[in-house]
């Protein structure tokens, strides 16, 4: 989909030369309902660091603080080549983690990339060689962009750039099973289901507001401790597992992917 860019400028910003590389970062942190937006504006302030573009799992909007023919203060030395993509979340997260917690979040990435490149005319291809041009880790740049190591191995760079290749579709579109079940826990009933937003529910509370269901949702209760277990499949065709304890409102996502078993 075509991103709405909002405009948060700020003054950290170089003159820029030839664009050669599209840099993917994560934030180590800002990882808020309104990451994005609220790094932007830190960057707006005289922190001495900027990117062109932050991005958090709101879909569809990015916000936008520097132009991409300047350098934003994100990569030391490679400044003047690079377009830069700040996301909410840490380089800690595996793989698992981000396809699960931040599809919106990579759908947004791949379509940014998606557009860049179509300006740019940079591949989307990811390169690990600096001295290259396409799409590129933080942590390739190696000492002279920082020495960092962001966005982490766990970044699903193979999912997020076959969407931007083939157009981000969102769920939407997709032919779904919509099954629902139900379990007992002392005689009370709970049921499953996937609403018409493809979000999952039980007895009408949305489990994460941020995920979405390709499958039907099955609930299972310990009938010892009464612990609630809600399995589906998200739009990526990952097991995805909330558990809920007696007592608690809050659902907790575990990784019971089906390897780990
Ligand atoms: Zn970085």
């Amino acid at each position: 989909m075509a991103l709405k860019r909002v405009w948060t400028p700020t003054n950290n910003y170089s003159s820029g030369g030839t664009k050669t590389i599209l840099v993917i970062h994560s934030m180590e942190g800002f990882t808020g309902a309104n990451g994005a937006k609220d790094c932007a504006i830190y960057f707006q302030g005289n922190v001495g660091a900027s990117s062109q573009v932050c991005i958090d799992n709101n879909r569809g909007t990015i916000w936008e603080g520097v132009a991409r023919q300047y350098g934003s203060w994100t990569q030391c030395n490679y400044n003047s080549r690079a377009i830069s993509c700040e996301q909410s979340g840490y380089a800690s997260w595996s793989k698992d983690y981000w396809l699960t917690n931040r599809s919106n979040q990579l759908h947004n990435v791949a379509d940014w990339l998606a557009e860049e490149s179509a300006k740019t005319g940079i591949p989307l291809v990811k390169i690990s060689d600096p001295n290259g041009t396409g799409v590129i880790y933080h942590s390739n740049l190696g000492p002279t962009g920082c020495g960092h190591s962001d966005p982490g191995n766990g970044w699903p760079i193979n999912e997020v750039l076959a969407w931007a290749k083939g157009g981000s579709t969102p769920a939407e579109s997709e032919e779904m099973d919509m099954a629902a079940s139900v379990a007992y826990y002392n005689g009370k009933p709970y049921f499953a289901y996937v609403g018409p937003d493809h979000k999952v529910r039980v007895n009408g509370g949305i489990i994460d507001k941020d995920n979405y269901a390709k499958s039907g949702a099955d609930i299972d209760i310990d009938q010892t401790s009464g612990q609630k277990m809600v399995c589906y499949t998200n739009r990526d065709g990952l097991l995805c597992t909330y558990l809920q304890n007696v007592g608690d409102s809050k659902w907790y996502w575990e990784n019971r992917d089906m390897a780990t078993i």
